[in-house]
């Protein structure tokens, strides 16, 4: 089992390519969709409400949890309830 998206990529399976192009992105230029309310927002342009240990992006228009990203013992994770897409 590879341990990252490089050790995929090394192995030339063609469709790793897409995933490094999805994750090898500018999140701030990403719009998403909202999947209470289907509002399309720039992620750059939402508020950001934590600090060290957690961010929360919420939906401009209905104040959905669209992203949470938590900094845990074991790395970083992140959960997108409430967005239905992001466009890259
Ligand atoms: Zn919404």
């Amino acid at each position: 089992m590879a341990d990252n998206i490089a050790d995929l990529i090394l192995g030339g399976d063609p469709s790793t390519h897409l995933l490094q192009e999805a994750f090898a992105f500018d999140i701030t230029l990403t719009k998403v969709r909202c999947a209470a309310c289907n509002t399309v927002s720039c992620l750059g342009a939402l508020a950001v409400d934590g600090g060290h240990l957690e961010a929360l992006v919420k939906c401009a228009d209905c104040g959905s949890n669209l992203m949470r990203a938590t900094r845990t013992s074991r790395g970083c994770v992140l959960e997108m309830h409430s967005a239905r897409h992001l466009y890259f």
